[in-house]
């Protein structure tokens, strides 16, 4: 509207007598509950619609689905499959069973947990234990660790004991070999069992408790003394699958609490 004209209107409007200023006033507003179309009202409306499109894309692409976490595996599987051990790295043998047992613990359902527990004088594996916290059903204490050697100490007793028949702790020439850093229960119970050597592929910043061994109590910080449990030295490829194990079932179990609260 030119200048000229809004100016003129506002005269007109001063003009008019109040009565029909008030049915002006009375039709503008039906005018604008009614809502006509406009170009402006289409494009709003147009895009509420996109968005509407991007948001259901991106809940497409979070992976909660079943189908989306077997595709997830397989992924995983297939860069498990490829793995060689480094014989620059003295513990990618072990390294590469412990995260093939992760990664039959993610199969089942479970943690991406594993650990194996190796006769040191031989160099063989004598007992693999993976995470079953979560099936067949929930089991609180089946962290990996704890698994092995439950498995372990059932399998000894059946032998009949190693040294003694009262007590089955382990002897020194045991190294128990973890995928990932163990968290308190298992290391007390790593160190109840005798085992004096450990390694784990990658530490666990958040619940580890090796790296927090000095806020042990005074018993088992004395009973851990001649412990030597670090970080096995593993090739970086090894490390990095360990790690992608164990937050695949931690993302998991953080989107599912995710989506059950919603
Ligand atoms: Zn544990």
């Amino acid at each position: 509207m030119h200048l000229f004209d809004i100016v003129r209107s506002r005269a007109h409007w001063e003009r008019l007598p109040a009565a029909k200023k008030k049915i002006h006033r009375v039709a503008a507003e039906s005018r604008s509950n009614s809502q006509p179309t406009t170009i402006g009202n289409c494009f709003g409306r147009l895009s509420i619609l996109l968005a509407l499109v991007w948001l259901s894309f991106c809940f497409q692409a979070v992976p909660v689905s079943g189908q989306d976490k077997a595709h997830r595996i397989k992924k995983i599987e297939a860069r498990v499959q490829r793995l060689q051990a480094d014989p620059a790295c003295r513990d990618d043998v072990y390294g590469l069973i412990v995260v093939k047992q992760a990664l039959a613990s993610i199969k089942e359902g479970s943690g991406g947990i594993g650990a194996c527990l190796v006769d040191e004088t031989t160099g063989k594996v004598i007992a693999m234990g993976r995470n079953r916290q979560y099936k067949p059903w929930f089991r609180s204490d089946l962290h990996a660790e704890m698994d092995l050697l439950t498995r372990y100490e059932d399998w000894m007793r059946k032998k009949g004991g190693r040294e003694t028949a009262k007590d089955l702790r382990a002897g020194p020439h045991l190294i128990l070999v973890s995928s990932v850093e163990p968290c308190p229960m298992c290391l007390t119970r790593i160190i109840n069992a005798g085992i004096k050597k450990m390694v784990y592929v990658i530490p666990d910043e958040t619940g580890g408790m090796v790296s927090r061994m000095d806020q042990l109590p005074p018993f088992w910080k004395k009973r851990a003394l001649r412990c030597n449990y670090r970080q096995a030295a593993c090739s970086p490829e090894i490390q990095q699958i360990a790690n992608d194990l164990f937050n695949f079932s931690m993302r998991t179990w953080g989107l599912k609490k995710k989506m059950e609260a919603q």
